[in-house]
């Protein structure tokens, strides 16, 4: 029997207290990392339970914290990503507003293990009462000896800052996250050097999503057999599904890494709405490639949905009925990529302001006779050629909407009209 741990305390009034949290276990992960187990040690335990970043890339977390410089002479870094601007993703604002000190203690946690002495939380401007309530738990933690200096008696001196993002999408990517971070125009950055070597003011920097951080503690506790015997042992550990879009109960599921898409959507969130059927679903953000009904038995993990031709993402699960058109959907899906491109290299620049026009057309019903091909061709230059992934998203999204449902595109054009409308 699954037992949730990551939304443990998010339906309690005052989940987000020190009290609760302190009443649940809480902070005895820290003490017990502090008192029994070197930095190096805690680096292993992550290392050995293979949690891979819940952010999007699912790169391998204590392999990540392992390529940190080993007694450089600058300090150390460690950044929360809490920017969360994937569209259908809103997982780590309910770990930030319900239960704001597990992300607190798995921060201070992990920046024992990597040797960093301050941690940055950059966080997505919107979520105003996250903000707050991550502003009064840092204070409570504080208050209480489990930030500041000589915590818990050790000598290890940690302090957690708040930055709030302005609404960019690109800060989520991590190297444009460190540039807004600097006060500098969000923009990626040439890797390498990788962040872990040259990353926040070209010191060691350590880049975490809020997820990611917040198994940091229960991993600490329940040690690395535990995380790694909940589903598939490349990519284990429990996991947050967000789930919204046309389907009967949207929200958040904390389930399994790996349960099948099909089970998610049916079972957890109810299914389609009354009377209408699912068409497809987007299973980890608008990053991800849309997976027709017919491919939902895969499982939810990175590896199984990379196979599948898709991704994990973020785990923002989009379901999306019959009622819906296609062509609509790949159409504001482009626009917001188109919108949120930071402009720095040219295929995603241009590539996607002509994909967006070509589509705008086809959906209005004025489309011509070449118009898949020329999408396609858009595809194939911006696929690959771009300086950060989000150029690769846009182009790969719109590629399997093109491959799984063509026809809706081609009778859009021979229609001159959205059969749908
Ligand atoms: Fe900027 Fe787009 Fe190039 Fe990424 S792919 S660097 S968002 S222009």
């Amino acid at each position: 029997m699954f037992e949730p741990v990551l939304l443990k305390n998010i339906d309690m009034p005052d989940g987000h207290l020190l009290s609760t949290y302190e009443a649940g276990g809480g902070y005895k992960a820290l003490a017990k990392a502090l008192n029994e187990y070197t930095p190096d040690e805690v680096v292993e335990l992550v290392k050995q339970s293979n949690l891979r970043g819940r952010g999007g890339a699912g790169f391998p977390t204590g392999m990540k914290w392992s390529f940190v410089p080993k007694g450089a002479d600058k300090p150390k870094y460690l950044c929360c990503n809490a920017d969360e601007g994937e569209p259908g993703t809103f997982k780590d604002r309910i770990i930030m507003e319900r239960d704001p000190h597990q992300l607190i203690e798995g921060l201070a946690v992990s920046a024992y293990a990597i040797g960093a002495e301050t941690a940055y939380v950059y966080i997505r401007g919107e979520y105003v009462t996250a903000i707050r309530r991550l502003e009064q738990a840092i204070a409570e933690a504080h208050e209480r000896g489990y930030l500041g200096s000589s915590i818990l008696g050790s000598d290890f001196n940690f302090a957690v800052h708040i930055h709030c993002g302005a609404g960019a999408y690109i800060c989520g990517e991590e190297t444009a996250m460190l540039e807004s971070l600097e006060g500098k125009r969000a923009q990626p950055r040439l890797k390498p050097p990788f962040p872990a070597v040259a990353g926040l003011y070209a010191s060691p920097t350590v880049i975490n999503n809020v997820e990611t951080l917040a198994c940091v503690p229960h991993i600490v506790m329940r040690g690395p057999e535990w995380f790694r015997d909940i589903g598939p042992n490349k990519s284990p550990g429990p996991k947050l599904y967000c789930v919204s879009g046309q389907v009967r109960k949207p929200g958040l599921y904390e389930l399994p890494m790996g349960i099948p898409l099909r089970e998610l959507v049916e079972n957890h969130a109810g299914g389609p709405l009354p009377g209408r059927r699912i068409k497809a679903v987007i299973p980890g953000g608008v990053s991800a490639p849309v997976i027709p009904e017919s491919g939902l038995e895969v499982g939810m993990d990175f590896d199984s949905l990379a196979a599948a031709g898709s991704m994990l993402g973020s785990a923002g699960v989009i379901v999306v009925d019959d009622s819906t058109c296609m062509v609509n959907v790949a159409t504001r899906i482009i626009e917001f990529f188109h919108h949120e491109s930071c402009g720095k290299c040219t295929p995603c620049r241009e590539g996607l302001n002509w994909v967006v026009k070509v589509l705008r057309r086809i959906e209005a019903g004025e489309g011509e006779p070449g118009d898949l091909e020329q999408l396609e061709m858009l595809c194939k230059g911006i696929f690959g050629n771009t300086f950060c992934a989000l150029g690769d998203g846009a182009a790969m999204g719109l590629r399997a909407a093109l491959k799984h449902f063509r026809d809706e595109f081609v009778t859009h054009i021979e229609e001159r009209r959205c059969p749908f409308h």
